[in-house]
């Protein structure tokens, strides 16, 4: 059963809406892009997971997907957790192309991938890494649940190598594809025949986390230099990308394509949330949709059902990415 589902991470669905709406020659632009793809691809390899993680019993397991959970004064983050009455589960999930050597000598990874060698670090020390810190953070609430961790390679043409017999014996249980993850789960030893947690224990356990689950906040004026006046406003076509699309009658029309659609402005104002603010008013709608009617943006606003305070006038939309 998935308690806590994923969806697309705030990191994202920012930087889609940043290229969107930086200029091409902005300074920083070809870091967001390196960013993105490498965002995306993280993204993916999730989604590849859950794909494998469906397959699985639902009476059996508790998912819980992208948390994030506070430690001493920081937080640290679990892609994927599984619960049963016997352990968690946590899983790193990797989307590389190429070869991957497992050096579990100096503990790193190596790709090979058109002829080019890389390093990165080592996901097996890294998701025993998230392990200990959860096991940290259950401390004071006095769960002794066994945590066990696997690193899932979600491109199924991916190598997965190790240096020699003895590295890959010591990898094998460690490093598997993801299609092999439900029967890998399936087949995992219970530490001990008794559970550990009864429903009520893993119920209250789940509670627990998404007490403490907190959505990470994301700077973009830190991370790449953008300052909200280098965000573009307007609405943008979705045919060819122009922005401003301009108001006629009931329709957004593109001066450029000509195409017209009437949802466009629902893309701006979430552009508006993730890039200016996690509120809006129905003036800095009217202006960010570059309409001269107030009434106009009002009414696309009240039918976007957005959660909102206060009054017709000084009405409050709340960002949907909020908590
Ligand atoms: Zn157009």
């Amino acid at each position: 059963m998935i308690v806590k589902k994923r969806s697309k991470p705030i990191r994202l669905l920012t930087n889609e809406a940043l290229l969107r709406r930086i200029p091409p020659d902005f300074p920083t632009r070809s870091e967001i892009e390196a960013d993105f793809k490498k965002r995306k691809a993280g993204y993916r390899g999730e989604q590849a997971l859950d794909y494998h993680l469906s397959m699985l019993d639902d009476r059996n397991y508790i998912i819980l997907q992208d948390l994030r959970l506070p430690i001493y004064n920081t937080f640290f983050q679990i892609d994927t957790l599984i619960l049963t009455p016997h352990y968690a589960l946590v899983i790193e999930v990797k989307n590389m192309a190429g070869t991957l050597l497992f050096d579990t000598k100096f503990n790193q990874l190596i790709r090979i991938y058109r002829d080019k060698q890389e390093g990165f670090t080592d996901p097996i020390t890294q998701v025993k890494l998230q392990a200990q810190h959860l096991a940290k953070f259950l401390e004071p609430f006095h769960y002794t649940l066994p945590i066990k961790t696997l690193v899932v390679i979600s491109n199924p043409s991916t190598i997965i190598k190790a240096e020699d017999e003895e590295a890959a014996r010591t990898i094998q249980n460690q490093v598997i594809h993801a299609y092999r993850l439900p029967t890998h789960i399936q087949e995992l030893p219970t530490p001990s025949s008794k559970p550990h947690l009864d429903s009520k224990a893993l119920k209250k356990l789940v509670k627990l986390f998404a007490k403490f689950h907190s959505t990470p906040h994301f700077d973009m004026k830190e991370a790449y230099q953008v300052h909200p006046s280098d965000i573009k406003d307007g609405v943008q076509c979705p045919n060819c990308h122009h922005i401003p699309m301009k108001r006629v009658s009931t329709k957004w029309s593109c001066p450029m394509c000509m195409e017209t659609t009437k949802t466009a402005h629902i893309q701006a104002i979430f552009d508006y949330f993730l890039l200016c603010s996690p509120y809006i008013t129905t003036r800095a709608a009217a202006n960010f949709l570059q309409v001269t009617s107030v009434h106009l943006a009002y009414r696309l606003l009240s039918n976007m059902n957005l959660k909102f305070k206060g009054k017709t006038k000084a009405r409050l939309y709340h960002s949907p990415f909020l908590d």
